[in-house]
């Protein structure tokens, strides 16, 4: 699988044409917005910079890298010839609906195609193509050239021989890849996101404040962050996202998403984004103090 082309250049998308570009693979990068395309490959170069001067790569590895990447806008001249597409298009059903229909009818038969969702079914994205046996979920972690895992998600009729491709071809790439079936929230989601909104819902009932349940967390259980930082960083639009995909999916009330994660988000306190969740941040820099309605205490 030489020719690889990632729909979506934004947080994700940019993250996995750079560890494809790196190993060699022609990397055809396709987004609706130019500059979205040139923020990516400023992004890129950027990564590849700091992995010079760290010594994992050297400055010939950086020019052959962003050499194998050509960026499009139109999806047609990006996978004319491809082996495997890659989409990480924004997270909304009808987008990956339409951009897969649209791949079904212009990808040569022998493409396999692969969604980077964090929650949408791949057996529905499937439904839209006439080749469900090739169409497959990997589910690459945030930052992608730093995350180890790809979750390799098979729909209700991926093949086997699809799968195995898509494994080895992630460990190829530096990954570990693990095998799991295609239900809401896959296994990252499905275990992460109800800790997460118990975490909500911990200091929601009032049995501890932010610091205090992060805290628990990261000395207690060694997590790098604690819930309600990481809720911050991953966004907590997509929590609430993700939330309300595993209670329609499996019609059960524990995955309720807490009465303070929808206001939040209905006021639109969105985490790091948006400079204020559970934390406040100044643009640009990595600090972060408590976010003011939780310094005095209040809960819900
Ligand atoms: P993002 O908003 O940073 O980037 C999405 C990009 O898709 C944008 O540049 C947008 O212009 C482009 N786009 C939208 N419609 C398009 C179309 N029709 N054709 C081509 N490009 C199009 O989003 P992201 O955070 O990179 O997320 C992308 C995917 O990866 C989502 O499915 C998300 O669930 C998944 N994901 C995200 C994370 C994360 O931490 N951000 C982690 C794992 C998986």
């Amino acid at each position: 699988m030489k020719n690889v082309t990632v729909i979506g250049s934004g947080t994700m998308g940019n993250g996995i044409a750079h560890v494809f570009a790196q190993n060699n693979h022609s990397v055809a990068l396709v987004d609706i917005s130019q500059p979205a395309l040139d923020k990516a490959l400023a992004t890129i170069a950027k990564n590849l910079d700091r992995q010079v001067a760290k010594g994992s790569i050297t400055e010939a590895d950086k020019t052959s890298t962003l050499n194998n990447i050509k960026t499009f806008t139109k999806i047609e001249e990006g996978v004319a010839n491809a082996d495997l597409v890659v989409e990480a298009a924004t997270e909304n059903v009808e987008i990956k609906l339409k951009i897969f229909k649209q791949l079904d009818e212009i990808c040569p038969a022998k493409t396999i195609l692969a969604s980077n969702t964090s929650s949408i079914s791949i057996t529905k994205i499937a439904s839209v193509t006439k080749r469900a046996d090739k169409v497959i979920g990997m589910h690459f972690m945030n930052p992608v050239p730093v995350m180890k895992l790809v979750e390799v998600i098979r729909g209700y009729s991926t093949s086997d021989e699809v799968t195995g491709s898509i494994m080895k071809m992630s460990s190829a790439l530096g990954k570990v890849p693990v095998e799991v079936n295609d239900y809401p929230g896959f296994v990252a989601n499905k275990i992460l996101m109800p800790m997460i909104n118990e975490a909500i819902i911990t200091l929601y009932e009032g049995v501890a404040g932010v610091n205090e349940i992060d805290t628990v967390m990261k000395l207690g259980m060694a997590h790098p962050m604690g819930p309600l930082q990481l809720a911050d960083f991953i966004g907590l639009d997509v929590c609430l996202n993700i939330m309300r995909v595993l209670q329609d999916g499996f019609g059960n009330p524990k995955y309720a998403p807490c009465p303070l994660l929808v206001n939040m988000v209905t006021a639109g306190h969105l985490g790091m984004k948006s400079g204020k969740g559970f934390y406040e941040y100044t643009a640009g820099s990595k600090d972060l103090v408590l976010a003011e309605r939780f310094r005095k205490k209040e809960m819900a």
